[in-house]
């Protein structure tokens, strides 16, 4: 599961918890996350059912992400699709984490 901005969905630890429905895991990864991204993180903020899905239930920084709200409206399979990529809101991203470039570059090599 490829997200927009091309992380993937299925190796995120938020993901794989929530799948696993795994407490303890939560409360590991928000130990994790409150250290390297956002002191405030709870173990209930680790629920995600992956970008491309529709449940409403996704990570904190995801519920509100603008990639994903601009790549849904254009009704996209994600960013490496898009004719302004790699626009700004991706950009400043990748700033912060630069993993799902890679992967949206190799699918526009292949397209
Ligand atoms: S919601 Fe945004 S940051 Fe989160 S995986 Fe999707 S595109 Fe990436
Ligand atoms: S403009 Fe294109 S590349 Fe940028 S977030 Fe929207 S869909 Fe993705």
């Amino acid at each position: 599961m490829i997200a927009f901005c091309g992380n993937i969905c299925t190796e995120c630890p938020a993901f794989i918890v929530t799948m696993k429905k795994d407490d303890s895991g939560r409360k590991k990864i928000a130990e994790l996350w409150q250290k390297l991204y956002n002191p405030n993180i709870k173990s209930e903020d680790i629920n995600c059912d992956g970008c491309l899905s529709e449940s409403g239930r996704f990570f904190n920084y995801c519920k509100t992400c603008e990639i994903r709200k601009c790549g849904m409206e254009k009704e996209l399979k994600n960013c490496a699709y898009c004719d302004d990529y790699i626009c700004e809101k991706l950009s400043k991203f990748y700033e912060l984490e630069s993993k799902g470039k890679r992967i949206l570059d190799e699918i526009r090599e292949k397209k």
